[in-house]
């Protein structure tokens, strides 16, 4: 928990949000500036700043993320396809320094993004 950190806050449920998903490290919840017909954010319960603060113990996490992340795109029926993005860095648009993976889909994703 990283006090005035936005996701800390709807991870303890202090900011409740739609529960599309949750473990024993993540939950996930339908991001409130949708890019997509279905967007939904799957965020870790520890506070981790971005990908680029993980260290090599994080490994499982990380794993279990991307795993979740292909869970809520099977309850969001996205068997057509789906994207995965993860911000990162300011360079990278990440605007919410709490790490966090976007599942987007519902329509065509087109490359490269913009
Ligand atoms: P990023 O720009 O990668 O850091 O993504 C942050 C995402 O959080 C953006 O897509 C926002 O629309 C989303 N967001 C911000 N506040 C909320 C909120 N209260 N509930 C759900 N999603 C949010
Ligand atoms: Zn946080």
């Amino acid at each position: 928990m990283s006090s005035g950190c936005l996701f800390c806050k709807i991870v303890t449920g202090m900011i409740p949000v739609e529960l599309v998903y949750e473990d024993d490290v993540c939950i996930a919840f339908p991001d409130i500036n949708p890019q997509a017909p279905s967007h939904t954010l799957v965020v870790p319960k520890e506070h981790l700043e971005s990908l680029a603060d993980v260290a090599p113990d994080h490994t499982e996490l990380l794993g279990k993320l991307m795993a979740a992340a292909n869970e809520v795109a099977k309850r969001k029926n996205l068997a057509r396809g789906y994207r995965i993005v993860v911000n990162t860095g300011a360079q990278g648009g990440q605007t919410v320094m709490h790490l966090h993976l976007h599942v987007i889909g519902g329509r065509h994703m087109g490359w490269p993004p913009g």
